[in-house]
């Protein structure tokens, strides 16, 4: 399998998303980390990003709330390239009505090869990590062998 690289610069793009239950955890530790986080820019599902915005006054993209749509968004901006690192504090003793969402993006983070904490001692390496401040080639499949094959098997040629 081909792979290339995708280079990541020192000012690394970060999602932030916490379920209802871990919505203070990640207040804390976003707390705890604000000199780091605001080296850096921000986005967030709707209310993590409301809540850390108002308690931290940090500058933050907010996309729409996760069960109304934001968790796709952001997956959307993972593989556009938009985003090199997600930070998901998910609720894993309560299901969510936007649960397919939750395996979505955590599935895209894995196709796109992006650094993700899925609880906060992992948030604490990654955050600490010296790969946080410097630049990064981050390795990807190479995926125009599976864009030929789909032009192989349907005579058209796929753009994208
Ligand atoms: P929220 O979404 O930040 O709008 O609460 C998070 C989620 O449940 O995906």
């Amino acid at each position: 399998m081909k792979h290339h690289h995708m280079r990541m610069g020192k000012t690394k793009k970060i999602a932030l998303v916490a379920h209802d239950h871990k919505k203070d955890d990640l207040l804390e530790w976003a707390r705890f980390n604000k000199d780091t986080l605001q080296q850096h820019m921000l986005f967030a599902t709707g209310t993590t990003g409301w809540i850390l915005q108002e308690a931290l006054a940090l500058p933050i993209h907010r996309m729409m709330s996760g069960p109304l749509g934001g968790d796709q968004q952001i997956g959307a901006k993972i593989a556009e390239g938009e985003i090199d690192c997600l930070i998901f504090f998910w609720d894993p003793l309560m299901s969510q009505p936007h649960d397919p969402d939750v395996k979505a993006l955590l599935r895209l983070a894995a196709v796109w090869n992006i650094p993700v904490a899925t609880n906060r001692t992992t948030a604490d390496f990654l955050i600490s990590s010296p790969l946080m401040s410097g630049e990064y080639m981050r390795l990807l499949v190479d995926y125009d062998e599976y864009k030929e094959r789909l032009s192989d098997q349907f005579g058209t040629g796929a753009s994208s």
